[in-house]
């Protein structure tokens, strides 16, 4: 019974593949079968604590030794690529929101790897300002936060961290500035004494967002805080 209305679903809003954007031959795949071939995910050579990718020897990024940081650690699954951020961009932007099911999938992989280490109480996704996200009709971070909950069983709570203002764009700020411009932009709604967290998000940038909120939640009691991103930008320049 359950098939007929998804066979349905799939022929008014058939689904594309996340890799290359193409409507999916075999509707129940999560890539087509040439990215299949070619997508996989980033699991060598990353900073310890950021995930960014490093020099073979290197332990830590130019950054993550140079300071300390307000998360504990954290894992990406892809480089961001242009591949990955044309995915993306259909993703949040033009509808293709499908793209979450192989993108949670993805994120649960590499969670996979690190859950004995980090185990995490409560999946805590990044929050948009509500204007944000009335505007752009979904909170991108929320629905990956939900799909890795499904697929992992630790909880996930959408309203605990909150988005106090709307903030400029950060695609065109530099690291600095991007600091600058969150710099207490979430609350945090209640006391989370002792708990880890594990934050979502798409992007991990100059990871001033994870950065920003890792401080939030820690300030409201959080004993670890880790982040999983779909992606993460190259080496520092
Ligand atoms: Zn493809
Ligand atoms: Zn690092």
């Amino acid at each position: 019974m359950k098939r007929i209305p998804e066979l349905i679903l799939n022929l008014l809003y058939p689904r594309h593949c996340p890799g290359c954007g193409r409507i999916l031959k075999n509707q129940r795949a999560l890539l087509c079968p040439s990215c299949r071939q070619t997508v996989s995910p980033f699991t060598e050579d990353y900073c310890l604590r950021c995930g960014r990718p490093v020099e073979p020897e290197q332990e830590y990024c130019a950054e993550c030794s140079r300071r300390t940081r307000a998360f504990d650690a954290g894992r990406s699954v892809f480089l961001y690529d242009e591949r990955w951020k044309t995915s993306i961009e259909r993703y949040k932007y033009y509808g293709y929101r499908e793209f979450a099911d192989f993108y949670a999938e993805a994120m649960a992989y590499i969670f996979r790897s690190v859950r004995a280490e980090w185990r995490p109480d409560l999946i805590v996704p990044v929050p948009l300002h509500r204007k944000k996200e009335r505007q752009r009709g979904f909170n991108q971070s929320w629905l990956l936060a939900r799909k890795i909950s499904r697929l992992t069983g630790i909880p996930a709570e959408k309203d605990l961290v909150v988005k106090n203002r709307a903030t400029a764009s950060q695609k065109k700020l530099s690291a600095p500035e991007r600091k600058k411009n969150l710099r207490g932009a979430f609350s945090v709604r209640k006391r989370i004494t002792g708990i880890t967290a594990l934050v979502i998000d798409d992007v991990y940038t100059t990871g001033s967002t994870v950065e920003e909120m890792a401080a939030a939640l820690k300030a409201a009691g959080a004993a670890k805080v880790y982040f999983l991103t779909l992606c993460t930008a190259n080496r520092p320049r």
